[in-house]
């Protein structure tokens, strides 16, 4: 899979490409990341590359002639090597913007099938409107949030995409079962995937530490009340941080568990009950 990643710092992608899980994947091949300097697709002495806004205001916008250039060079070259491929997967564009839906692990799912993604970064006050209506095939928002630009949502987006391209991890499974994945903490292990709530807890060594101890449930070597607590466990903090990732219509498994969970939790105190 290939990344091209279009901004006016490339120097800043540095750090993220070359560390851990994103490094092998380049180092085996997997994953191919391009960096495009937007200054080397201007043609003025400055190598401009944002301008002010029409309409006045605070700030410089992005142009979009050097994104245009650039994106030309970028899957113009693709759609040659896609030529050779049987199947070729399309390139897919992205501008990276606060305005945009928000980014989830379902979009890095539905992003790791193309062969190529094209990162469009903006600074300043963002970019001219024109790259998102007319040049990116969709605006992705990392967060509710204003970054100072867009090489930070584009290096997560990367992260979270290259980690799901087979044989990147290694043990495919562990994708599935990790928070929003779907399989988190399924109760059998031949059920279909489970709605993506949260992971559960994880524990290694020591059994105890300052007083503090690894649940009972896990040290017995037990599967199915290890699978029991999993969920159970996942259920909970899922109820706590993210309610409004439990399922409508939950399997009955879930529904007595959570009750379960609601009896041990209690009446909610005065603090929990205020608006
Ligand atoms: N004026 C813009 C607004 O209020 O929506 C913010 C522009 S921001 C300072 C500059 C660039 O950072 C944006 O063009 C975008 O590429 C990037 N950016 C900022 N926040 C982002 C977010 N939450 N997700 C993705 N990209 C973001």
């Amino acid at each position: 899979m290939q990344f091209d990643l279009l901004t006016i710092f490339p120097d800043f992608f540095h750090g993220p490409l070359e560390y851990g899980v994103v490094a092998r994947a380049r180092q085996s091949g997997l994953l191919k990341v391009n960096l495009h300097q937007l200054r080397d697709f201007t043609h003025d002495l400055h190598r401009t590359t944002d301008d002010r806004p029409f309409g006045g205001g605070e700030g410089m916008v992005m142009k979009a002639e050097p994104i245009w250039e650039c994106l030309q060079h970028v899957t113009g070259a693709a759609a040659r090597v896609q030529r050779h491929l049987i199947q070729p997967a399309p390139a897919r564009v992205i501008l990276l913007s606060a305005q945009g839906p928000l980014f989830r692990q379902a979009d890095a799912w539905r992003l790791a099938a193309y062969q190529q993604i094209v990162l469009i970064c903006g600074r300043y006050e963002g970019v001219d409107e024109r790259v998102a209506e007319h040049m990116a095939d969709e605006e992705l928002s990392i967060g509710s949030y204003v970054l100072s630009g867009g090489e930070l949502a584009a290096a997560i987006v990367l992260d979270a995409v290259a980690r799901l391209i087979p044989g990147v991890l290694g043990h495919e499974e562990s994708c599935r079962n990790e928070s929003f994945g779907g399989g988190a903490a399924s109760s059998e292990p031949d059920e279909p995937p489970l709605p993506g709530i949260l992971d559960c807890p994880h524990y290694t060594r020591p059994v105890e530490f300052q007083g503090w101890e690894v649940p009972e449930a896990l040290r017995g070597g037990h599967h199915a009340v290890i699978r029991r607590w999993r969920l159970k466990e996942a259920l909970r903090k899922t109820r706590r941080h993210r309610p409004d990732l439990l399922p409508e219509g939950m399997p009955a498994a879930w529904q007595s568990l959570l009750r379960e969970i609601e009896r041990e939790a209690g009446p909610p105190s005065e603090d929990e009950s205020l608006p």
